[in-house]
């Protein structure tokens, strides 16, 4: 992928041993976050964003495309799913009609590992919202992600491959998608997953 292809996205690369360390360390309540991700975060016992969340989660929450690249184990998750969920409390509704719930954000990941990694803390920043996220791999029955992806998710966290079964079965609609995010897409693009893209954006 050619970043020319995205000329707005900010490119922020962090290096945790250059990061000042003598500065007032940044704290999660500079954010603006709204109460149920701050209630989940002190659930978690964070109190201060790591340097690749210091930097990314304001760019995301101006709502402009963002490029990351950071060390594994520093934190890049919450870096996208707690301005994520933040964008999407617009949203978020108590409401049982599936129409209520369509998939708004979109994370795609190399790996079913990573994959339910991501879900896994997606549903922890979220537990305390109504937003709802699934996630969808290959490799096993398509038939209880079928009934998930029906019952409405403002988060869907996928590897491509299923995520393309499922759009090609109709059991799938992105037409409402306004945030997409590859997680390790260094890994992503290494796995042959260019061709899929524009698909999969458009
Ligand atoms: P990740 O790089 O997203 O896989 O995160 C690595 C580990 O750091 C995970 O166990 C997270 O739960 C944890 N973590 C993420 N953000 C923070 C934070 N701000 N403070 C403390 N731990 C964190």
């Amino acid at each position: 992928m050619c970043l020319t292809q995205f000329p707005l996205m900010t490119d922020i690369t962090t290096d945790q041993m250059a990061d000042d360390s003598s500065a007032t360390p940044p704290r999660f309540d500079d954010f603006g976050l709204a109460p149920p991700i701050m209630q989940a975060l002190a659930d978690q016992g964070y109190v201060h964003p790591t340097p690749i969340q210091a930097k990314a989660i304001p760019i995301v929450l101006q709502g402009h495309d963002v490029m990351g690249a950071a060390q594994t184990g520093t934190g890049k998750t919450a870096s996208f799913s707690l301005p994520i969920i933040q964008l999407l409390m617009a949203h978020a509704n108590t409401s049982a009609s599936p129409a209520r719930h369509p998939v708004r954000a979109l994370i795609l990941t190399p790996t079913r590992e990573l994959a339910d990694q991501v879900a896994e803390n997606v549903k922890a920043y979220s537990r305390h919202t109504p937003l709802r996220s699934t996630v969808v791999f290959g490799g096993v029955d398509m038939t209880p992600q079928t009934a998930a992806l029906r019952s409405g998710v403002e988060i869907l966290i996928a590897t491509p491959g299923r995520l393309l079964d499922h759009v090609q079965q109709k059991t799938l609609n992105l037409s409402q998608t306004e945030i997409f995010v590859m997680d390790e897409a260094d890994r992503m693009l290494d796995k042959g997953v260019l061709p899929d893209l524009p698909r999969i954006i458009n």
